[in-house]
């Protein structure tokens, strides 16, 4: 599979050497062909379909990403690697990119909270995240995660402190970050596999947090 490189109209970028995800436009479209026949016979339900796709979006993709940050959380060597080499850190745990684009992990803190959005396309860390959200890749996203980064959150349903500083990532082709998360408190007893089951796709996007030991988000 070749990847390829598109030109983007876009006024507002110019030196940003931005490569579109496009090398699997092709797959996708024969996917969505394939669906529409055995749809249209009877064979298969779009809702079982989109119950699967959530499934790899939410809980099966994500997992590795969730690996990597109660790795981070659990070994301060490991997270020292992963902030000075995140590419070579998460490697070591078996997950590389489609492509060897570089990984950076980008850290929240108390004076700060990540985002990470890809304005021009829908670039995304696939080999820790798995497929992208819908939203991810709608230009509603793209664009209002850039101009208010704090009313985007608001609607995640994340309200941060106004002192709390929101570092907006672009991700591309070449690029693609991964947010480690706050460790939750009260989270000092456990396990790296009780610590995974905490960190959330959107928490790894910046778009949440981690689920807080014992609540609900
Ligand atoms: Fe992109």
């Amino acid at each position: 599979m070749t990847s390829h490189s598109h030109d983007h109209d876009h006024d507002d970028h110019d030196d940003h050497d931005h490569h579109h995800d496009n090398h699997f436009s092709e797959m996708q479209a024969r996917v969505k062909a394939l669906e529409t026949v055995l749809t249209q016979k009877g064979l298969i339900d779009p809702a079982a379909i989109d119950a699967i796709v959530d499934t790899y979006e939410t809980k099966i993709g994500p997992r590795n990403g969730a690996h990597v940050v109660a790795k981070a959380w659990s070994d301060p060597d490991f997270a020292d690697w992963l902030g000075r080499d995140a590419t070579a850190a998460i490697a070591s745990l078996g997950y590389t990119g489609r492509q060897g684009e570089h990984m950076r992990a980008v850290f929240n803190t108390p004076e700060t909270h990540n985002l990470v959005v890809c304005t021009l396309c829908s670039c995304y860390p696939w080999a820790v995240l798995g497929l992208p959200p819908v939203w991810y890749k709608a230009p509603p996203y793209r664009s209002r995660a850039v101009i208010d980064p704090r009313g985007v959150l608001e609607e995640f349903g994340v309200t941060l402190p106004d002192a709390k500083k929101i570092r907006v990532w672009d991700s591309t082709a070449e690029l693609r970050y991964i947010v480690i998360p706050e460790r939750p408190a009260g989270t000092e007893d456990l396990g790296q596999e009780a610590l995974a089951d905490l960190v959330t796709r959107d928490s790894m996007i910046g778009t949440g947090l981690a689920i807080t030991a014992g609540g609900t988000r």
